[in-house]
């Protein structure tokens, strides 16, 4: 389906804390607004399930609902479609994975994490270097009911040793980027073309070296990579470096097939950027890209890597 409806329909989103209740009890909850089919038809006084992630509503940003009692209590908490995606596509199951989260703060991913892992109790290490945002991650995990199921480890996953996590079967990876997919360009009016060129290539390199990390754990067998940025080389450039790499081909990673990325999404990765690699159309449909109005959310990109041979969602 096309995603024209979308256009210049603002909307705000928010996901039903499952952690903490149903999405049937947030529906009784919203009771008074009126069910709408498609995004485009969002308006005061209407709800949108979406269709992409089951969890997941928008309404309209004038539509009360931080002075609701669900918002106050935590069983709902706002959060962009996109960054709904990438927790979504990780799919780990309750009981059976153990996920780390490397880039944790401020928690959004975290918390729907532990909803999807059904809070199992110490199911997610959740990473955070910087010590303010820590406290941050901590207050939205107590908030959101998820401090059971996630253990907060101030500090740089980058100096973890990953055969000390023998039992985590996935990551998220979300690394610091250049927000260029929520602040427009991400970068100032002024800035200069080659300005911009040395800030892509030392976040590249940054978010390359933390998922050549990711990919050490002896027992992940998936690692979902996201970024807030709609700038190539962050993207699918960070993909095509790790896949042309000899350790990480020797280690099996691969680029996930599109079955296991939300496939009726409509916008992939771009074709023409994987052209050094095998197969390119494959490892487009394995990525996901959103952009700001369109998508009824901030711009945002999210691929899937697995080992090859067990695809955490298919057992
Ligand atoms: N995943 C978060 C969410 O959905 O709420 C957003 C993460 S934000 C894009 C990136 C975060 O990674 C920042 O809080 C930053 O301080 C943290 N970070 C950057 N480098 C890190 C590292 N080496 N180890 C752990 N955390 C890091």
């Amino acid at each position: 389906e096309d995603l024209v409806e979308d256009d210049d329909t603002p909307v705000r989103w928010f996901r039903a804390n499952l952690v903490r209740t149903t999405t049937n009890a947030v529906l009784a909850a919203l009771a008074h607004l009126r069910r709408v089919d498609c995004v485009a038809d969002i308006q005061k006084g209407t709800i949108y399930h979406d269709k992409y992630v089951p969890d997941l509503f928008g309404v309209h940003p004038r539509e009360a609902l931080v002075s609701l009692s669900i918002y106050q209590s935590g069983d709902v908490i706002i959060q962009d479609r996109a960054s709904c995606f990438p927790a979504f596509i990780l799919a780990p199951r309750p009981d059976k994975d153990k996920i780390i989260d490397a880039c944790a703060a401020p928690g959004n991913k975290t918390t729907h994490l532990a909803a999807i892992l059904g809070n199992s109790p110490e199911s997610i290490i959740a990473f955070e270097k910087n010590p303010e945002r820590a406290k941050t991650l901590h207050k939205m995990c107590e908030k959101a009911g998820a401090l059971g199921c996630v253990r907060i480890q101030q500090g740089d996953f980058t100096q973890t040793e990953p055969s000390k996590y023998p039992d985590v079967t996935g990551l998220l990876v979300d690394p610091s980027c250049s927000g260029s997919g929520i602040f427009g360009r991400g970068f100032e009016e002024n800035d200069t073309q080659e300005h911009t060129q040395e800030r892509l290539k030392k976040l590249a390199g940054f978010q390359v070296a933390i998922m050549k990390h990711a990919m050490r754990f002896p027992n992940a067998k998936k690692i979902v990579y996201s970024t807030c940025s709609v700038h190539a080389q962050e993207n699918e450039q960070v993909v095509v470096d790790l896949l042309l790499d000899s350790t990480v081909r020797a280690q099996g990673w691969r680029m996930c097939s599109r079955k296991d990325v939300i496939p009726a999404w409509p916008r992939r990765g771009l074709v023409e950027e994987f052209s050094a690699l095998d197969d390119p159309q494959r490892c487009a449909d394995g990525c996901i890209r959103t952009v700001p109005q369109e998508d009824g959310g901030i711009g945002f990109f999210a691929i899937l890597e697995a080992a090859s041979g067990w695809p955490m969602n298919s057992s």
